[in-house]
């Protein structure tokens, strides 16, 4: 154990099962740091990242709220690399910014590990050198589409493509200091296996 509090990536493929993962691991005492939250709050009206959004793209990204208009800007950013890296540009920093805020105050108040939410966290590679351990909630392909059809009601081709966007089973595993398999168990079975878990964690 090297630091305190001792830093944990959670990461996971679609449907994996991240969040209710993270949400147990703070019912153990963790303090969870959620970037797509963060991501969703900067982007949401008056967030920090609005002011950004309208110079570089264009008020077209915004919507009647205030708030980027989700659905073009993934349309824009799926089909044009160029798109992508500008909006991760502008959002990137503003969660590293963010983050650092919840981390400081998670850690005055004395959490005993901070839990970083990262779905794309093996893709991005650029978190590693900041955590202590990596934690990876796995599952089969077809219980990760089954979970986010019954979640999203999104056809299933949709998720395929989503899927195979992301690191592959194997890659996502091989990066983990822990594997939580998430699948022929119950959310309560989930629960108990996280508890044993977070207890190798010092929580
Ligand atoms: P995303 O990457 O899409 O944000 P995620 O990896 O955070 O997803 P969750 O939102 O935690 O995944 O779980 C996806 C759905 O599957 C949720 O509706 C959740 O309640 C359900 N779920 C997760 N694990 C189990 C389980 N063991 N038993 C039953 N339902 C589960």
């Amino acid at each position: 154990m090297k630091r305190f509090p001792l830093r944990i990536g959670l990461t996971g493929g679609i449907g994996s099962g991240k969040s209710t993962v993270g949400k147990i691991l703070v019912s153990c005492g963790a303090a969870l740091i959620d970037a797509d939250q963060i991501a969703r709050e900067v982007t949401a009206p008056q967030g920090a990242a609005i002011p950004l959004i309208r110079t570089h793209f264009g008020d077209d990204y915004i919507d009647a709220h205030g708030a980027m208009d989700r659905e073009r800007m993934r349309a824009a950013a799926f089909s044009d690399p160029g798109a992508r890296a500008r909006l991760e540009a502008i959002i990137h920093p503003l969660v590293t910014e963010h983050s650092e805020r919840l981390t400081r105050r998670a850690t005055e108040s004395g959490h005993p590990a901070l839990i970083f939410d990262i779905p794309l966290l093996v893709e991005s590679g650029r978190w590693t050198r900041q955590l202590d351990a990596v934690i990876v909630v796995d599952c089969p392909p077809e219980t990760q589409v089954e979970r986010v059809m019954a979640r999203n009601h999104l056809p299933r081709e949709i998720i395929e493509q989503i899927m195979a966007s992301q690191a592959s089973r194997s890659v996502r595993r091989g990066a983990a200091d822990m594997v939580i398999f998430n699948a022929d168990c119950t959310l309560g079975e989930l629960h108990t296996q996280v508890q044993q878990a977070a207890q190798r964690f010092g929580l």
